[in-house]
């Protein structure tokens, strides 16, 4: 990105709106993440697909925007958040060991996270280093391409 008219930029304010999912044999493990996190989780807006957010409410104690469960169309809708900008960061914990019914929809968010260049864990490990970020406690401006080329593409109709 050479040109200012190349990028524009969005803001992630102190308090992170983050969705969460979890595949259904890496549940017990975020779970046990949140609890470890319940000090720092509480302070932002979670949003979560259905059952992982029913999960997270139930042991944080605060209300979790839930949508649909993932293979219902929940992974659809976290997209539709990011690509609204309304989701900060994304933390999916994918089971890279069973095939998903759902693998398009998954593909369709992560994608969708690199598009607009959402800080994105896949693993908790990556979720422990964003969570110890020195942005967790600041604002940060996420550098998004206008995709100004993109847009403005010539398409022939004969
Ligand atoms: P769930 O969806 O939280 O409703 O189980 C997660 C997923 O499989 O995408």
């Amino acid at each position: 990105m050479s040109s200012k008219d190349e990028c524009q930029s969005f803001e992630i304010g102190i308090r992170k709106r983050i969705a969460l999912v979890a595949h259904d044999n890496k549940k017990s493990e975020l779970i046990e993440w949140v609890k470890r996190n319940h000090d720092q989780l509480i302070q932002h807006e979670l949003h979560a697909t259905g059952t992982t957010g029913s999960l997270i409410e139930a042991v944080l104690g605060i209300p979790v925007i839930k949508y649909k469960s993932g293979p219902l169309g929940g992974d659809q809708q976290l997209g539709a958040k990011i690509a609204e900008q309304s989701i900060d960061m994304l933390i999916f914990i994918a089971d890279p060991l069973e095939a998903q019914p759902h693998d398009s929809d998954i593909r369709a968010l992560t994608r969708l996270a690199s598009v607009w260049n959402i800080p994105m864990a896949c693993n908790l490990s990556t979720a422990d280093f964003l969570l110890t970020s020195p942005y967790m406690i600041n604002t940060y401006k996420r550098i998004v391409p206008t995709f100004e080329h993109y847009l403005k593409r010539n398409i022939k109709i004969n």
